[in-house]
């Protein structure tokens, strides 16, 4: 049976509703992730990735991508890319048209748009009264967008896909909300943010992208499964050891999740707690994890 997940309540049942309208209508996997971040990214309700997304300093969004099939390990990534949608397709076309795994800023944009997509604003007006807001006071903005309950301040969707033995993952993000212009963290990173080889499973992340990112969770998580582990046991495995070794884990939320070749999926997650949204065929659950025990 096909298992799709997806991060964080709201962003991530948008995408994996999206995911599965792309699976009925007969898209692999790789298709079927595309189309999930795809419609999370074009969401403008959702302050995750996308149209409407938080923006840098210099108020510009500055968005990241990527995707990995597990089969051949190919991979393609985008980062820092402005003013197109969906980044996920130009991180796509980077795996299947290009020799190399990641195009940055301009020249990803460039490529995208030179690959039919239109160059377009991805501002909404909520958006704009948040960086008016940002402008008056940045310290106030910032405590509001972590102090909110009903929208996390969560700017991953992190999806990932089994079936018969296959394996996909893909990440879509906006960055940290309000990042220094030019940031990059571990979502577009193939070994940090998502991580799929077919003979041991496929992982992916969400949280704090620079202890991710110093962590190689993804890779990390998959390399415990290849060891034997479950995708649970896995990610508890990387957030335990992201604990201890590393104190900012602690403080801001970081979470590895998984699925294994058993049909398993699993989270780990250093502080806080985390939604994944899982499909096993077409029936949707929400599966609630808290941090892991040291
Ligand atoms: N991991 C993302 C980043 O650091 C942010 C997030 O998942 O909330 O860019």
């Amino acid at each position: 049976m096909r298992t799709v997940v997806s991060t964080w309540l709201r962003p991530g049942k948008v995408a994996l509703q999206g995911a599965l309208v792309s699976g009925q209508q007969g898209g692999s996997l790789l298709d079927v992730l595309v189309a999930g971040l795809a419609a999370a990214e074009d969401d403008p309700d959702l302050i995750a990735i996308g149209r409407g997304s938080l923006p840098n300093t210099d108020g510009e969004l500055e968005l990241d991508a990527s995707i990995m099939r597990g089969d051949t390990l190919a991979a393609g990534a985008v980062c820092g890319v402005r003013g197109l949608l969906p980044c996920i397709q130009v991180a796509r076309w980077v795996m299947e048209k290009t020799p190399h795994v990641m195009l940055c800023g301009d020249q990803a944009r460039r490529f995208g748009i030179e690959n039919g997509l239109k160059p377009q604003s991805l501002w909404t007006d909520e958006l704009v009264r948040r960086w008016a807001n940002f402008q008056e006071n940045p310290e106030r903005e910032r405590a509001y967008v972590h102090s909110r309950e009903d929208e996390p301040p969560h700017d991953t969707v992190t999806m990932l896909a089994h079936d018969a033995g296959e394996f996909v993952a893909a990440s879509s993000t906006s960055g940290m909300p309000y990042k220094r212009p030019g940031r990059v963290g571990d979502s577009p990173i193939i070994g940090a943010g998502i991580y799929a080889d077919n003979e041991a499973g496929c992982a992916g992340a969400t949280g704090l992208g620079e202890e991710l990112w110093k962590a190689c969770a993804s890779f990390s998580a998959v390399e415990h499964m290849r060891s034997g582990a479950s995708a649970q046991e896995a990610c508890e495995a990387v957030a335990r050891q992201m604990r201890r070794r590393q104190p900012a884990s602690r403080e801001t939320i970081c979470v590895v999740l998984a699925l294994d070749k058993n049909g398993g999926f699993g989270a780990g997650v250093t502080t806080g707690t985390f939604d994944l949204w899982v499909a096993q065929g077409d029936a949707m659950t929400c599966h609630h994890f808290e941090q892991v025990q040291d």
